[in-house]
């Protein structure tokens, strides 16, 4: 196990969870005669009297749970209110937040779960989207009388080979690579900080290693991809994982691409290039062709860091499951498979949705696979690409993974509202996506961290749950339990 921080949550509330509310609660001026029976009754810090105030404050929409989930309880504000003052319903404006892979009540949900730590209350819904497909789709069966559990373990083994060092998460993810550059420095310090207290990993992504992180070193994993953008054998030496990037599921086939506009002076200097041009990653690596090939890769990082282990990012081509079988055979130790749905607002849609294969199909293709040739125990499989919840890491063992690689959530948690601008200097708005110096102090370090770090007590809550629930004592009893999983509805 890996050195891990103490863990505790606190509340870091942000600017914007409390404005954008699912429901609206008003209340009629003309009518209320400020009696604070709402206050009294509602159970959820709606309505307040403040002491020494003769006048009912303004509603807490953001607190309401709807009314579908209060009619005909007793604390059910619209029925306790003498005067038939309040009224209660739909925030019109609502579902103009998000898509339909991170609906509102997704985003909003994350929020919660950054801000508290705990999960959201019943009416926000925390565990799918609306996409209509995929793990959207897919839904636990409960055993009606599920093996009594005594205590649930989430861990996951990073290292399943006989060789090299044992390293095992408390939880079953790690942060996704996103580069310096992509987003700002106090957003990877907030990540990387998560992950310490959490006693796992977080990528850095293709553009170099900051200074910043070394005193996170035992938790961070430095990424080798085309560009070699600030690639060198001390930051490849410092690392616990050293992660091979051949392509992302976002953009197969396309390689990276920072916009002059994000490269500034200082994240130049890291990846060693020249400042406000715009910086390409090519597609594929130039020295790979072969599995032959992959193996000197391989090899050559493990005579620079013989103590890493080493992981091997791909997309999801319909071969994947030959190539899991080669990156096995050249000596890696993680694998993992990238599918079409993740990447920050600069990936193309076009890219993200029509060219990889869906991580849901490309998991169970590559598990059974391994299985068949006998080396599925010896690999980790970890699954990214579109895993926003709890509930989709979990499916995802379910199919056959070993664990998952988080990124998209993580944003959602310091603010992102997906609005897709991503690729732009300024184009971010909360200060996440970018590294204009008038924007990144809108995310602090201690504030990101505090809220990653919430959001996985959440998940854990969720994850242990659905355990207990399924009578499992650990994830590694649940991985390829594809009779636990129901796909739900026709196909439009
Ligand atoms: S219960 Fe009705 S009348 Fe009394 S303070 Fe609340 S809204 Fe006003
Ligand atoms: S809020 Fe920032 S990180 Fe999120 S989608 Fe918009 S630009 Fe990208």
């Amino acid at each position: 196990m890996v050195e891990a921080e103490p863990l505790r949550v606190v509340s870091a509330p942000s600017y914007i969870w409390r404005t954008v509310n699912k429901y609206a609660v008003e209340i009629l001026p003309d009518a209320c005669i400020d009696c604070g029976i709402c206050a009294q009754v509602c159970p959820y810090d709606v309505y307040e009297m403040k002491p020494g105030l003769v006048h009912i404050s303004a509603p807490k929409s953001s607190n309401c749970i709807g009314p579908h989930n209060c009619e005909g309880q007793s604390f059910f504000c619209v029925d306790n209110c003498p005067t038939d003052a309040i009224r209660v319903g739909e925030n019109a404006y609502y579902e103009d937040l998000g898509d339909d892979r991170w609906p509102a009540d997704l985003i909003t949900s994350t929020w919660y779960m950054s801000e508290t730590g705990q999960l959201p209350p019943p009416g926000i819904e925390s565990r799918i989207g609306d996409s209509g497909g995929g793990f959207d789709r897919l839904h636990f069966v409960f055993p009606e009388d599920p093996e009594p559990v005594e205590e649930v373990d989430t861990s996951l083994d990073l290292n399943r080979r006989p060789w090299g060092p044992r390293i095992r998460t408390p939880i079953p993810i790690y942060g996704a690579a996103m580069s310096y550059g992509s987003v700002s420095l106090n957003v990877m310090l907030s990540r990387i900080r998560a992950a310490k207290a959490w006693g796992t990993f977080c990528s850095t992504g293709e553009g170099g290693y900051p200074e910043a992180l070394i005193p996170y070193a035992d938790h961070v994993i430095t990424q080798v991809a085309t560009g070699l953008f600030g690639v060198s054998e001390a930051s490849i030496q410092r690392a616990p994982i050293v992660e091979i990037k051949y392509a992302q599921g976002a953009k197969p086939g396309l390689g990276g691409h920072l916009l002059a506009d994000k490269n500034t002076p200082d994240v130049a200097r890291i990846r060693e290039a020249v400042e406000k041009t715009s910086l390409f990653s090519p597609f594929p690596f130039h020295s790979v062709y072969s599995v032959e090939d992959h193996k000197k890769h391989v090899d050559w990082l493990r005579s620079v860091n013989p103590d890493a282990l080493i992981s091997v990012k791909v997309s999801t081509p319909v071969d994947v499951d030959m190539v899991a079988v080669g990156s096995y055979y050249a000596g890696t130790n993680i694998l993992n498979l990238d599918g079409g749905y993740g990447g920050t607002g600069a990936a193309p849609d076009i890219a993200k949705k029509n060219i990889a294969m869906p991580i849901e199909f490309a998991i169970p293709k590559v598990h059974r696979f391994l299985e068949g040739e006998g080396i599925r125990d010896e690999i980790v499989l970890m699954a990214s690409g579109g895993l926003r919840t709890a509930y989709d890491v979990a499916k995802a063992i379910a199919l056959g993974a070993d664990g998952c690689v988080i990124g998209t959530a993580e944003l959602v948690a310091l603010n992102c509202t997906r609005c897709g601008n991503c690729e732009r200097g300024r184009g971010c708005q909360h200060g996440i996506a970018t590294t204009d110096p008038e924007l990144v102090p809108l995310i602090p370090a201690d504030f990101g961290a505090q809220r990653i770090y919430n959001m996985y007590h959440a998940w854990r809550l969720q994850w242990v749950d659905l355990l207990t629930r399924l009578g499992l004592e650990s994830f590694r009893d649940l991985r390829g339990r594809y009779d636990l999983l129901r796909y739900e509805g026709a196909i439009l």
